[in-house]
């Protein structure tokens, strides 16, 4: 099974009854484009762009950022690519970066919070990132983002920039990893061009549970009904717009939750790039109504258990 889903690695994702589904790879360096190509990614559907601050005593400059970026982009050959600005914070320090120390860091200055508070830093991210697109599909996100004004803070600086950097194919947009988010989605979605649901922050957010946590961490399955039930208000709100949807969390290679983000309608799937051939392979033994109905039905179990439990019965 292994060896033919890795003989089918670069063909598309569709299920059965023929609907497609996009499988992207999610990295860390501009080094590990080419081998997510390889591997069969038909994007990257999320750059974490940590590492390119981290390895620097201080802010890397535009040059420095917008070279690794374009490295990406010219291995991507014409396939779109996802980025997320710098998602730092809390638990997550830069040398060159003070930042308070926070009782509750999870609960703190991170992510887009953290960035507007440095729009100097955001600038520089922004303007690389547009300098290096070339008229090849460049999309941006934010991270954690839970409320429109952050989101709208941040969009003003791209629209500022880019007339000064035009870029082709550009959309600009946001990722789902706080509740609030999910739940003012209709609002978020008359605004943005994608939504990107990062099921790690979510599920932890929506359950009140550490996803780094000694013993608790194992509870934090996105399996459970009230993050579906977020997955699904996003999609619902999304789809009402004409936008799209990616998962870029861990839930996205779960061969569980697979059948149940496409019956939910998720347009993409990132995942590590190891895991793409059969989380494709997984998509193709799939029936896409099927998967509708099995979500819905879904919804209304009471925990994750349960979710696992009736997707492996069905699915
Ligand atoms: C997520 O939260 O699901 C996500 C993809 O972001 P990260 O794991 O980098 O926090
Ligand atoms: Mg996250």
């Amino acid at each position: 099974r292994k060896r033919l889903a890795n003989e089918r690695r670069l063909e598309p994702a569709i299920t059965r009854d023929g609907h497609p589904v996009e499988i992207a790879a999610n990295i860390g360096a501009a080094g590990e484009t080419p081998e997510a190509v390889a591997m069969g990614a038909e994007g990257i559907g999320l750059l974490r762009t940590e590492l390119v601050f981290m390895n620097h005593s201080q802010a890397p400059d535009q040059a420095t950022q917008e070279a690794e970026y374009r490295r990406v982009l010219e291995a991507l050959q014409g396939r779109p690519l996802v980025v997320r600005t710098l998602d730092v914070g809390g638990d997550k320090p830069l040398p060159y970066w003070p930042m308070p120390a926070e009782e509750n860091p999870f609960l703190g200055v991170r992510g887009i919070r953290l960035s507007l508070q440095r729009p100097d830093i955001l600038e520089t991210q922004l303007r690389a990132l547009l300098a290096s697109a070339d008229g090849r599909p460049l999309r941006i996100m934010f991270p954690m983002v839970g409320n429109i004004d952050e989101w709208r803070t941040a969009k003003a600086m791209v629209d500022r920039l880019r007339v000064e950097l035009p870029v082709a194919d550009l959309q600009v947009g946001i990722m789902i990893e706080i509740p609030s988010a999910a739940l003012i989605a209709p609002v978020l979605a008359q605004e943005v061009d994608f939504f990107s649901i990062g099921t790690n922050d979510l599920t932890q957010y929506t359950l009140a549970i550490d996803r780094g946590h000694p013993t608790l961490s194992g509870q934090a399955d996105g399996l459970h009904p009230a993050v579906l039930r977020l997955i699904g208000m996003t999609v619902e709100a999304a789809h009402a717009h004409g936008k799209w949807v990616g998962v870029c969390g861990e839930l996205a290679a779960d061969a569980l939750a697979v059948p149940m983000l496409v019956g939910l309608g998720v347009d993409e799937l990132s995942v590590s790039a190891r895991s793409i051939a059969l989380v494709k392979a997984r998509v193709r033994e799939l029936d896409f109504a099927a998967c509708q109905r099995l979500a819905q039905q879904a919804l209304m179990l009471p925990g994750a258990h349960e979710v696992r439990a009736f997707v492996g019965e069905h699915c």
